[in-house]
Protein backbone atom coordinates (compact mmCIF):
# COMPACT_ATOMS: atom_id res chain seq x y z
CA UNK A 1 0.00 0.00 0.00
CA UNK A 2 1.45 3.64 -0.62
CA UNK A 3 1.59 5.76 2.01
CA UNK A 4 1.68 9.65 0.81
CA UNK A 5 3.42 12.22 3.00
CA UNK A 6 -0.15 13.87 3.84
CA UNK A 7 -1.35 10.68 5.18
CA UNK A 8 1.76 10.36 7.55
CA UNK A 9 1.14 14.48 8.59
CA UNK A 10 -2.44 13.84 9.83
CA UNK A 11 -1.69 11.62 12.17
CA UNK A 12 1.12 13.10 13.67
CA UNK A 13 -1.33 16.38 13.54
CA UNK A 14 -3.90 14.60 15.19
CA UNK A 15 -1.31 13.30 17.81
CA UNK A 16 -0.20 17.01 18.14
CA UNK A 17 -2.00 19.55 16.15
CA UNK A 18 0.36 22.38 14.77
CA UNK A 19 -2.16 24.88 16.73
CA UNK A 20 -1.15 24.03 19.77
CA UNK A 21 2.96 24.96 18.90
CA UNK A 22 4.08 28.20 20.76
CA UNK A 23 3.84 31.36 18.41
CA UNK A 24 7.59 31.29 17.81
CA UNK A 25 7.96 27.85 16.76
CA UNK A 26 7.92 26.72 13.09
CA UNK A 27 6.04 23.43 12.89
CA UNK A 28 4.57 21.25 10.34
CA UNK A 29 5.56 20.06 6.83
CA UNK A 30 8.34 22.82 5.83
CA UNK A 31 10.44 21.56 2.82
CA UNK A 32 9.10 19.33 0.26
CA UNK A 33 5.54 17.79 -1.00
CA UNK A 34 2.20 16.47 0.61
CA UNK A 35 1.74 13.89 -2.30
CA UNK A 36 4.97 12.25 -2.04
CA UNK A 37 4.83 8.50 -1.57
CA UNK A 38 7.13 8.08 1.38
CA UNK A 39 9.54 5.64 0.96
CA UNK A 40 11.41 5.08 4.92
CA UNK A 41 11.17 8.01 7.98
CA UNK A 42 14.13 8.98 9.61
CA UNK A 43 13.58 10.47 12.74
CA UNK A 44 15.85 13.34 14.80
CA UNK A 45 16.11 15.53 17.35
CA UNK A 46 18.11 18.28 15.07
CA UNK A 47 18.55 17.80 11.52
CA UNK A 48 22.57 17.90 10.43
CA UNK A 49 24.72 17.72 7.48
CA UNK A 50 25.08 13.87 8.81
CA UNK A 51 21.63 13.37 9.57
CA UNK A 52 21.05 14.27 5.71
CA UNK A 53 23.48 11.77 4.64
CA UNK A 54 22.02 9.02 6.64
CA UNK A 55 18.50 9.71 5.10
CA UNK A 56 20.04 9.21 1.90
CA UNK A 57 21.96 5.80 3.00
CA UNK A 58 18.88 4.02 4.79
CA UNK A 59 16.97 5.52 1.57
CA UNK A 60 13.94 7.84 3.72
CA UNK A 61 12.37 10.51 1.76
CA UNK A 62 10.67 11.68 5.06
CA UNK A 63 12.71 13.33 8.05
CA UNK A 64 10.73 14.32 11.03
CA UNK A 65 12.90 16.50 13.36
CA UNK A 66 12.10 17.88 16.60
CA UNK A 67 13.67 21.10 16.43
CA UNK A 68 12.99 23.01 13.53
CA UNK A 69 16.33 23.91 10.97
CA UNK A 70 14.17 27.19 9.56
CA UNK A 71 12.85 29.14 12.15
CA UNK A 72 13.06 32.75 10.57
CA UNK A 73 11.31 33.71 7.07
CA UNK A 74 14.85 33.14 4.95
CA UNK A 75 15.87 35.72 1.70
CA UNK A 76 18.50 33.53 0.39
CA UNK A 77 19.98 29.99 0.06
CA UNK A 78 23.21 29.68 -0.18
CA UNK A 79 25.01 26.62 -0.68
CA UNK A 80 28.46 27.64 1.57
CA UNK A 81 25.73 28.22 4.66
CA UNK A 82 25.84 25.30 6.72
CA UNK A 83 22.28 25.43 7.26
CA UNK A 84 21.21 26.24 3.91
CA UNK A 85 23.25 23.98 2.39
CA UNK A 86 21.35 21.00 4.01
CA UNK A 87 18.03 22.59 2.66
CA UNK A 88 19.39 22.62 -0.67
CA UNK A 89 20.56 18.94 -0.73
CA UNK A 90 17.28 17.91 1.03
CA UNK A 91 15.91 19.61 -1.82
CA UNK A 92 18.08 17.87 -4.88
CA UNK A 93 17.66 14.35 -3.03
CA UNK A 94 13.42 14.87 -3.08
CA UNK A 95 13.71 15.03 0.69
CA UNK A 96 10.40 15.87 2.86
CA UNK A 97 11.39 17.48 5.76
CA UNK A 98 8.71 17.87 8.55
CA UNK A 99 9.13 19.30 12.07
CA UNK A 100 6.91 18.30 15.02
CA UNK A 101 7.73 20.42 18.18
CA UNK A 102 6.37 22.94 20.89
CA UNK A 103 2.91 21.00 19.90
CA UNK A 104 4.25 17.44 21.03
CA UNK A 105 5.44 19.36 24.25
CA UNK A 106 1.78 20.92 24.85
CA UNK A 107 0.10 17.49 24.48
CA UNK A 108 -1.14 15.14 27.56
CA UNK A 109 1.11 12.69 26.41
CA UNK A 110 3.54 14.54 24.97
CA UNK A 111 7.19 14.83 25.38
CA UNK A 112 6.61 15.42 29.38
CA UNK A 113 4.05 12.72 30.08
CA UNK A 114 7.01 10.45 28.12
CA UNK A 115 9.94 11.61 31.36
CA UNK A 116 6.84 11.65 34.01
CA UNK A 117 6.67 7.66 32.75
CA UNK A 118 10.11 6.54 33.14
CA UNK A 119 10.30 8.36 36.53
CA UNK A 120 6.82 7.08 38.11
CA UNK A 121 5.22 9.62 38.63
CA UNK A 122 1.21 10.18 38.40
CA UNK A 123 0.45 13.16 36.28
CA UNK A 124 -1.79 15.61 37.96
CA UNK A 125 -1.63 18.86 35.57
CA UNK A 126 0.12 20.27 33.20
CA UNK A 127 2.46 22.97 34.62
CA UNK A 128 1.81 26.52 32.44
CA UNK A 129 -2.04 25.95 30.73
CA UNK A 130 -2.44 27.00 27.10
CA UNK A 131 -4.89 29.70 27.14
CA UNK A 132 -7.54 30.80 24.93
CA UNK A 133 -7.87 27.34 23.29
CA UNK A 134 -11.03 26.55 24.25
CA UNK A 135 -14.73 27.69 22.80
CA UNK A 136 -18.04 27.39 23.18
CA UNK A 137 -21.20 26.62 20.68
CA UNK A 138 -24.79 27.03 21.22
CA UNK A 139 -27.10 25.99 18.20
CA UNK A 140 -30.65 25.90 18.66
CA UNK A 141 -32.81 22.87 16.79
CA UNK A 142 -35.95 21.36 16.42
CA UNK A 143 -36.37 18.61 19.40
CA UNK A 144 -36.40 15.68 16.75
CA UNK A 145 -33.03 16.61 14.85
CA UNK A 146 -31.18 17.65 18.46
CA UNK A 147 -30.13 13.85 18.57
CA UNK A 148 -28.96 13.16 14.98
CA UNK A 149 -26.90 16.45 15.80
CA UNK A 150 -25.29 16.32 19.08
CA UNK A 151 -23.62 13.11 18.18
CA UNK A 152 -22.53 14.63 14.67
CA UNK A 153 -21.07 17.35 16.81
CA UNK A 154 -19.19 15.32 19.28
CA UNK A 155 -17.81 12.83 16.81
CA UNK A 156 -16.13 16.42 15.18
CA UNK A 157 -14.38 16.67 18.49
CA UNK A 158 -16.42 18.75 20.58
CA UNK A 159 -17.57 17.88 24.13
CA UNK A 160 -14.67 16.60 25.80
CA UNK A 161 -13.73 17.73 29.19
CA UNK A 162 -10.40 15.79 30.76
CA UNK A 163 -11.71 12.09 30.81
CA UNK A 164 -14.97 12.82 30.14
CA UNK A 165 -16.38 12.54 26.18
CA UNK A 166 -19.61 13.59 25.34
CA UNK A 167 -20.58 16.47 27.41
CA UNK A 168 -23.00 18.93 26.29
CA UNK A 169 -25.97 21.42 28.17
CA UNK A 170 -29.69 20.75 26.60
CA UNK A 171 -32.50 23.05 27.04
CA UNK A 172 -36.14 22.60 25.63
CA UNK A 173 -37.31 26.17 24.73
CA UNK A 174 -39.61 27.56 21.84
CA UNK A 175 -37.88 29.36 19.16
CA UNK A 176 -39.70 31.66 16.54
CA UNK A 177 -38.91 32.77 12.89
CA UNK A 178 -41.05 34.46 10.00
CA UNK A 179 -38.69 34.17 6.11
CA UNK A 180 -39.79 36.36 3.17
CA UNK A 181 -40.94 35.27 -0.01
CA UNK A 182 -37.27 33.80 -1.07
CA UNK A 183 -37.09 31.39 1.76
CA UNK A 184 -37.82 27.62 2.00
CA UNK A 185 -38.85 27.49 5.83
CA UNK A 186 -37.99 23.81 7.08
CA UNK A 187 -41.17 23.88 9.34
CA UNK A 188 -43.91 26.17 8.30
CA UNK A 189 -44.43 28.38 5.83
CA UNK A 190 -42.90 31.18 4.25
CA UNK A 191 -44.18 35.02 5.06
CA UNK A 192 -45.87 33.15 8.26
CA UNK A 193 -45.47 33.41 11.75
CA UNK A 194 -43.52 30.25 13.19
CA UNK A 195 -42.76 29.20 16.80
CA UNK A 196 -40.83 25.89 17.07
CA UNK A 197 -40.40 23.66 19.66
CA UNK A 198 -36.45 23.64 19.85
CA UNK A 199 -33.13 21.94 21.91
CA UNK A 200 -30.76 24.39 22.69
CA UNK A 201 -27.81 22.24 22.67
CA UNK A 202 -24.29 23.82 23.70
CA UNK A 203 -21.00 22.06 23.81
CA UNK A 204 -17.45 23.00 24.39
CA UNK A 205 -14.60 22.59 21.89
CA UNK A 206 -10.56 23.35 21.17
CA UNK A 207 -10.85 26.38 18.88
CA UNK A 208 -8.73 24.08 16.31
CA UNK A 209 -11.83 21.52 15.66
CA UNK A 210 -14.00 24.34 14.41
CA UNK A 211 -13.81 23.68 10.80
CA UNK A 212 -14.85 20.29 11.72
CA UNK A 213 -17.41 20.59 14.01
CA UNK A 214 -18.96 23.57 11.60
CA UNK A 215 -19.45 20.85 8.70
CA UNK A 216 -20.97 18.23 11.18
CA UNK A 217 -23.03 21.51 12.18
CA UNK A 218 -24.29 22.54 8.87
CA UNK A 219 -24.52 18.59 7.28
CA UNK A 220 -26.53 17.57 10.31
CA UNK A 221 -29.16 20.81 10.82
CA UNK A 222 -32.37 20.74 8.95
CA UNK A 223 -32.35 24.60 8.91
CA UNK A 224 -31.97 26.75 5.60
CA UNK A 225 -30.73 28.89 8.09
CA UNK A 226 -28.72 27.88 11.00
CA UNK A 227 -29.08 29.81 14.13
CA UNK A 228 -25.63 29.05 16.21
CA UNK A 229 -23.56 31.19 18.10
CA UNK A 230 -19.72 30.43 18.83
CA UNK A 231 -17.92 32.35 22.41
CA UNK A 232 -14.38 32.47 23.61
CA UNK A 233 -14.59 31.28 27.27
CA UNK A 234 -11.44 32.02 29.29
CA UNK A 235 -11.67 28.28 30.77
CA UNK A 236 -9.01 26.42 31.20
CA UNK A 237 -7.73 23.35 29.54
CA UNK A 238 -4.99 21.97 32.37
CA UNK A 239 -4.17 18.76 29.77
CA UNK A 240 -2.69 21.17 26.81
CA UNK A 241 0.41 23.75 27.75
CA UNK A 242 3.91 23.29 28.57
CA UNK A 243 5.17 21.01 31.69
CA UNK A 244 3.81 18.38 33.52
CA UNK A 245 3.14 18.77 37.79
CA UNK A 246 2.83 14.89 39.07
CA UNK A 247 3.25 12.91 42.09
CA UNK A 248 6.13 10.55 42.30
CA UNK A 249 5.21 7.36 43.03
CA UNK A 250 7.90 6.60 45.95
CA UNK A 251 8.50 9.70 48.03
CA UNK A 252 12.68 9.80 48.78
CA UNK A 253 14.95 11.90 49.80
CA UNK A 254 16.85 14.44 47.67
CA UNK A 255 20.08 12.60 47.29
CA UNK A 256 18.53 9.34 46.66
CA UNK A 257 16.15 10.74 43.64
CA UNK A 258 19.09 12.60 41.89
CA UNK A 259 21.05 9.27 41.90
CA UNK A 260 17.03 7.29 40.90
CA UNK A 261 17.32 10.14 38.19
CA UNK A 262 20.60 9.64 36.74
CA UNK A 263 19.84 6.48 36.90
CA UNK A 264 16.57 5.82 34.77
CA UNK A 265 17.30 9.01 32.53
CA UNK A 266 20.91 7.73 31.63
CA UNK A 267 22.85 10.79 32.47
CA UNK A 268 26.43 11.44 32.85
CA UNK A 269 25.90 14.11 35.11
CA UNK A 270 23.03 16.65 36.87
CA UNK A 271 23.32 20.36 37.56
CA UNK A 272 21.56 21.19 40.64
CA UNK A 273 20.24 24.02 43.54
CA UNK A 274 21.65 23.96 46.59
CA UNK A 275 19.81 20.70 48.86
CA UNK A 276 17.27 21.64 51.07
CA UNK A 277 17.38 18.25 53.23
CA UNK A 278 13.45 17.25 52.45
CA UNK A 279 12.32 14.94 50.70
CA UNK A 280 10.98 14.58 47.42
CA UNK A 281 7.45 14.25 46.44
CA UNK A 282 5.78 16.83 43.85
CA UNK A 283 7.93 17.18 40.78
CA UNK A 284 7.41 19.70 37.81
CA UNK A 285 9.09 19.07 34.37
CA UNK A 286 9.58 21.03 31.48
CA UNK A 287 11.68 19.16 28.63
CA UNK A 288 14.00 21.48 27.03
CA UNK A 289 14.70 24.80 27.70
CA UNK A 290 12.49 25.78 30.54
CA UNK A 291 14.09 27.90 33.01
CA UNK A 292 10.77 30.04 32.62
CA UNK A 293 8.62 27.35 34.39
CA UNK A 294 10.66 27.96 37.75
CA UNK A 295 8.50 30.21 39.51
CA UNK A 296 4.97 28.98 38.09
CA UNK A 297 6.49 25.04 39.46
CA UNK A 298 7.07 26.98 43.10
CA UNK A 299 4.27 28.32 42.86
CA UNK A 300 2.48 25.15 42.78
CA UNK A 301 4.10 23.79 45.51
CA UNK A 302 6.82 21.42 44.07
CA UNK A 303 9.65 19.70 45.77
CA UNK A 304 11.59 19.92 42.63
CA UNK A 305 11.91 21.20 39.01
CA UNK A 306 13.53 19.17 36.52
CA UNK A 307 14.45 21.26 32.85
CA UNK A 308 17.38 22.31 30.87
CA UNK A 309 19.48 25.07 30.12
CA UNK A 310 19.02 26.72 33.61
CA UNK A 311 21.46 29.63 34.00
CA UNK A 312 23.51 30.79 37.01
CA UNK A 313 21.41 33.00 39.00
CA UNK A 314 18.23 31.64 37.62
CA UNK A 315 19.41 28.29 40.38
CA UNK A 316 19.15 31.29 43.06
CA UNK A 317 15.13 31.77 42.56
CA UNK A 318 13.86 28.98 44.51
CA UNK A 319 15.47 30.35 47.69
CA UNK A 320 15.98 26.46 48.76
CA UNK A 321 11.92 26.35 48.81
CA UNK A 322 12.41 23.71 45.81
CA UNK A 323 15.08 21.79 44.54
CA UNK A 324 15.72 22.83 40.94
CA UNK A 325 17.85 20.09 38.57
CA UNK A 326 19.40 20.65 34.98
CA UNK A 327 19.48 17.74 33.30
CA UNK A 328 20.80 18.80 29.96
CA UNK A 329 18.66 19.94 26.31
CA UNK A 330 19.70 16.74 24.57
CA UNK A 331 19.26 14.39 27.46
CA UNK A 332 15.60 15.75 28.40
CA UNK A 333 14.81 15.44 24.90
CA UNK A 334 16.26 12.48 23.62
CA UNK A 335 13.77 9.62 23.57
CA UNK A 336 11.72 11.77 21.57
CA UNK A 337 12.62 9.59 18.54
CA UNK A 338 11.73 6.66 19.97
CA UNK A 339 8.25 8.10 20.91
CA UNK A 340 7.51 8.89 17.39
CA UNK A 341 9.44 5.55 15.45
CA UNK A 342 6.52 3.67 18.39
CA UNK A 343 3.66 6.15 16.98
CA UNK A 344 4.44 5.53 13.57
CA UNK A 345 4.84 1.85 13.64
CA UNK A 346 1.55 1.14 15.17
CA UNK A 347 0.01 3.82 12.93
CA UNK A 348 2.13 2.29 9.75
CA UNK A 349 2.77 -0.78 10.65
CA UNK A 350 4.11 -1.52 6.80
CA UNK A 351 6.52 1.52 6.67
CA UNK A 352 10.11 1.47 8.34
CA UNK A 353 10.95 4.28 10.77
CA UNK A 354 14.29 4.72 11.94
CA UNK A 355 15.52 6.53 14.89
CA UNK A 356 19.02 8.54 13.67
CA UNK A 357 21.94 6.83 14.79
CA UNK A 358 23.89 10.51 15.05
CA UNK A 359 24.36 12.04 18.24
CA UNK A 360 23.25 15.73 17.52
CA UNK A 361 24.11 17.04 20.96
CA UNK A 362 26.04 19.90 20.14
CA UNK A 363 27.30 19.59 24.31
CA UNK A 364 30.54 17.54 24.93
CA UNK A 365 31.39 16.60 28.60
CA UNK A 366 35.11 16.43 29.54
CA UNK A 367 35.94 14.71 32.70
ZN1 LIG B 1 14.78 21.40 22.51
Amino acid sequence: MKILIKDLIYQLENLAPIEYAEPYDNVGLIIGSYNQIVTNILITLDLTENVLIESIKKNCNFIITFHPIIFKPKKSLIIENIYDKIIIHALKNDISIYVIHTNLDSIWEGTNSYISKILKINKEKVLIPKKNILKKLYTYVPLDYAKKLRNSLFDAGAGNISDYSHCSYNINGIGSYMGNEKTKPFRGSKKKFHMEEETCISVIFPYYKWNKIKKALFKNHPYEEIAYEVHNIENINFRVGIGIIGILEKEMNEYDFLFFLKKKMNLLFIRHSQLRKKNIKKVSIITGSGSFGIIPAMKEGSDVFISSDIKYHDFFKSNQEMLIVDIGHYESEKFVKKMLKTFLEKKFPSIFAYESKIDTNPVKYFS
